[in-house]
């Protein structure tokens, strides 16, 4: 009796405990059913980026069964925003989860198979949206704990808005997501094939590449292959220039900048004997921090016009969409947050790890506030869940999920308390 009165009165009082600890240990570990059916349900019903429509649904009538403050759905496309206050009034802190899946066919025989062909939720957002409902609900029986607010943000088409359409995270943000209330910092995690579940990884600064899309069109003239001085050779110059691209790497930037510039596909020219009037080149370039992203965009720009221009030609370059700036974890954030997910997890289940070249519009929310973006083992070798991100035969180990709800209300109770 003693003992309970004690836990009780610890629960009470604010802050993180033991006591805490447990009750958010115990209420995760009981809802594992939960966030398997609902991982499960839009697994089977994926969407594409900017086509979240069923998923956004449900994402809203989950968090208003939840008894949610405020539920405001539509956002940015079919985003939600749901709003959920503390007992005691302190600052706004947000967690984000994506929404969207990948054009990938499901392979796998499994009885939660994508019921959409075509479409597959191979990028673990489905865990990802399972996780953010289930810390939704554990939160919302634990308002005594929340010293502040919760901001639960779903968003649509992180994996790109399809051409012509503007969507992901910078049209939350344009739409006001981190605003009313102001939102003072933000967490979200990604599902990673790097470790098991239970364990979870992070990187303090620098974190995720940067990614823009470009395509060049170099620009010559025909002539017969028998006479190539009457014309302009643009494959020539394709040659030319892609070797000048990559001096850009090894020659201009720092070697201390970790950058690559890939160029994926070439195409061009008509026939054996006809020289090449145009040249296309698609490629992608990656960076960590958006000072050397501007430098070598203006070099590339540099490279080309004397790589064509050597030869007479003329050259065009042009970036797809807005690409992702370089995810960057705010390192006092970080510093802060991770005894949260050491205690939580274990300590030797989380570890700091080295940047990674891919890339998450997350990007976007940290270049308003402090953000910290973390890696949610969901390996299983044993069980055969080892399939990458973006492959037809990526699945997940959904032990991990629930995890993921108690890093995650973990994280979130514990930056509030520390605001005090
Ligand atoms: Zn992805
Ligand atoms: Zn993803």
């Amino acid at each position: 009796m003693n003992r309970l009165v004690l836990l009780f009165c610890a629960v009470l009082l604010h802050g993180a405990s033991p006591e805490r600890d447990a009750r958010i240990a115990a209420a995760a570990a009981a809802m594992k059913p939960k966030l398997v059916e609902a991982r499960r349900d839009f697994h089977m019903h994926p969407e594409l980026s900017n086509r979240e429509a069923r998923t956004g649904k449900i994402v809203a009538e989950r968090l208003r069964a939840l008894g949610f403050d405020s539920v405001q759905a539509g956002i940015a496309g079919h985003g939600v925003v749901g709003i959920l206050k503390g007992k005691s009034p302190g600052p706004v802190v947000a967690w984000r989860s994506d929404m969207d899946a990948l054009p990938i066919n499901e392979t796998m025989d499994i009885p939660y198979k994508s019921q959409s062909p075509g479409a597959k939720h191979a990028c673990g957002h489905d865990g990802h949206m399972a996780v953010a409902l289930g810390t939704a609900e554990l939160l919302s029986q634990m308002r005594d704990q929340i010293r502040g607010t919760v901001k639960f943000i779903f968003q649509p088409a992180e994996e790109g808005p399809p051409a012509g359409e503007e969507g992901g995270a910078p049209l939350m943000i344009k739409q006001g997501v981190l605003e009313n209330p102001k939102v003072q910092a933000i967490f979200g995690l990604h599902m990673s094939m790097g470790g098991r579940a239970g364990t979870a990884g992070y990187t303090s600064g620098p974190s995720q590449a940067s990614s823009d899309t470009y395509q060049i069109l170099l620009k010559g003239k025909r002539s017969h292959g028998a006479n190539p001085h009457e014309g302009i050779d643009a494959i020539a110059m394709a040659a030319q220039c892609y070797q000048g691209l990559q001096l850009i790497r090894s020659r201009r930037i720092d070697a201390q900048q970790p950058m690559v510039l890939t160029i994926g596909k070439i195409s061009g020219g008509d026939r054996h004997n006809v020289l090449a009037q145009e040249v296309r080149m698609d490629g992608t370039l990656r960076t960590f921090s958006e000072k050397t992203r501007e430098e070598v965009r203006t070099m590339m720009k540099q490279t080309l016009a004397n790589c064509s221009g050597m030869l007479g030609g003329t050259y065009e370059l042009n970036f797809i969409g807005l690409g992702n700036p370089p995810v960057v974890n705010d390192p006092p954030l970080v510093a802060k947050a991770v005894p949260s997910l050491e205690r939580i997890l274990g300590k030797s289940n989380v570890t700091a790890g080295p940047p990674a070249m891919v890339s998450e519009d997350f990007s976007y929310y940290q270049l308003h506030i402090p953000g910290f973006f973390w890696w949610l083992g969901i390996a299983n070798p044993e069980r055969g869940i080892t399939g990458g991100l973006h492959t037809a035969d990526m699945d997940m180990d959904e032990d991990a999920l629930v995890s993921g709800v108690k890093a995650a209300s973990s994280l979130l109770l514990d930056y509030l308390d520390q605001q005090r």
